[in-house]
This record gives structure tokens, C-alpha cells and sequence, in this order.
């Protein structure tokens, strides 16, 4: 059933891009397995899946242990201080930043292991008071900070859009988004790559696409409904 779900994923990206006049190959499909067994993600990866995208710290470190592929891991949630050290040089990407002092955890923690880490900044588009991200009038600002930070390469902006009934709602949002970072990437920051766009889930990820993400988070969608433990 996973793989029909990533079929028909796929034909809709597709399908989104050629709407949008963009390359197929200029979006990344990051497939969100939390919650998810190991079984789930092979089977995924076996359908030539290659980007995984997980919330938690500790469920991705167990998932990237067991599976051995050389597979490329997003952490797209929340990340606590305290757990930068655990996956500082293990992950392709972090989609969460969004403060200074984060950012100066994870340098500390990339010279510990001489790597370079690259992370996305989170935005918190719709100004959500529950939400994790920073305003989008801060933006400029903590990347300017951030920038200096040697370790630490931005790579662009993600967001979670704002829950909506309808796809189509979620357009301003992401509308706005693609226009804070071609801001961004006008201020051509020294060191700071403005390249990806990570916005689009399950319930948006076709206008998102039409937007100018270029890498969407689905997870349901291929996954199925998550179950959690209450
Ligand atoms: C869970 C999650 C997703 C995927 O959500 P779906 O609606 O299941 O596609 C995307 N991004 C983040 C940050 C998430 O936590």
C-alpha cells in the first residue's frame, strides 16, 4: 500500500511541477516516516526514496542505526540544545533553526567533529502564537548572525504552513515565503546559500510546489494516518 501511496504522490508532484513550469528534479521529496516502523521506511527506500525526514531526535538516531543505507536523514523538528551533539554530523540537513543560540550549539558541536552543518531557518509564516520559527521580519537579522558562524551553512527557510480546510488557502503563505527568500537571497549574505525552500505537507504540498518550494515534507500521504500513543 506504501508503495501505490508513493506512486500517486509522485504523479501529483509531477503533475504540480508541470503546472508550475518547474523541473521535476528541481523538488525533493522528503518522505516523513515518524512514528513509523523501520519496515515502512525500506519499503520507501526500495522505491528509490533517498531523502527521510523525522521530528525527533532520539526516532531518527534509532532509524539511521538500523537501516545503514546511506540515506539522506532531515530532522525537521523542534531541536533542543541539548541534543545537537547527537546529530550535528549525522544528518543531511536541519530545518529547524530558528534562534542564535541554537545555531551556537550546533557550531560548538560541528568543531567537535570538523564538519560543516547545514540547516534551513524556520519561519513562522502565519505569526502563530504555538508555533516554533521566528518572524519573518526577523529573518534577515539571524541569518546576518548566523553567517558568521563558520559551521554552520544556511541553506534557506522552511516553514509549516498555518492549518487550513483548504490547500488553496495555504497559497499567501507560502506566496509570502518564496518572497522572503528571494529578500534573502537579494542581501547575498557572504557564506549564507540561499537554495532550498522546505514547505508543503500532505495537505499542501501540490501549492507549495506551485510556489517555488523546492523541497516538500509528506508524510501521511505515504505513510498512511499516524497513530499515537494517548
Ligand atoms: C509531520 C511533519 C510533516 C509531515 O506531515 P504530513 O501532514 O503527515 O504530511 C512535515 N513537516 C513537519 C515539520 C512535520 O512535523
Amino acid at each position: 500500500m506504501v508503495k501505490e501511496n508513493l506512486e500517486e504522490v509522485e504523479r501529483r508532484v509531477a503533475a504540480a511541477c508541470e503546472r508550475a513550469g518547474r523541473r521535476r528534479e528541481d523538488v525533493t521529496l522528503i518522505a516523513v516516516s515518524k512514528t513509523k516502523p523501520v519496515s515502512a521506511v525500506r519499503e520507501v527506500m526500495d522505491c528509490g526514496v533517498a531523502d527521510f525526514g523525522e521530528n525527533k531526535v532520539q526516532e531518527l538516531c534509532g532509524k539511521m542505526e538500523e537501516i545503514m543505507e546511506p540515506l539522506r536523514w532531515h530532522l525537521i523538528g523542534h531541536l533542543q540544545r541539548n541534543k545537537v551533539k547527537y546529530v550535528v554530523d549525522k544528518v543531511y540537513l536541519i530545518h529547524s533553526v530558528d534562534s542564535l543560540r541554537l545555531a551556537k550549539e550546533i557550531q560548538k558541536e560541528a568543531e567537535k567533529c570538523s564538519v560543516v552543518c547545514p540547516v534551513l531557518i524556520e519561519i513562522n509564516i502565519g505569526g502563530e502564537e504555538s508555533k516554533d520559527g521566528i518572524p519573518k521580519e526577523e529573518a534577515v537579522s539571524l541569518i546576518r548572525e548566523i553567517a558568521g558562524l563558520s559551521r554552520v551553512q544556511v541553506r534557506g527557510l522552511m516553514t509549516i504552513a498555518p492549518p487550513v480546510e483548504e490547500p488553496e488557502e495555504a497559497r499567501g503563505y507560502f506566496k509570502e515565503m518564496r518572497k522572503l527568500f528571494d529578500a534573502v537571497r537579494a542581501e547575498q549574505i557572504p557564506g549564507v546559500e540561499m537554495k532550498e525552500l522546505s514547505m508543503g505537507m500532505t495537505g499542501d504540498f501540490e501549492v507549495a510546489i506551485e510556489e517555488g518550494a523546492t523541497m516538500v515534507r509528506v508524510g501521511t500521504a505515504i505513510f498512511g494516518n499516524r497513530q499515537y500513543a494517548v
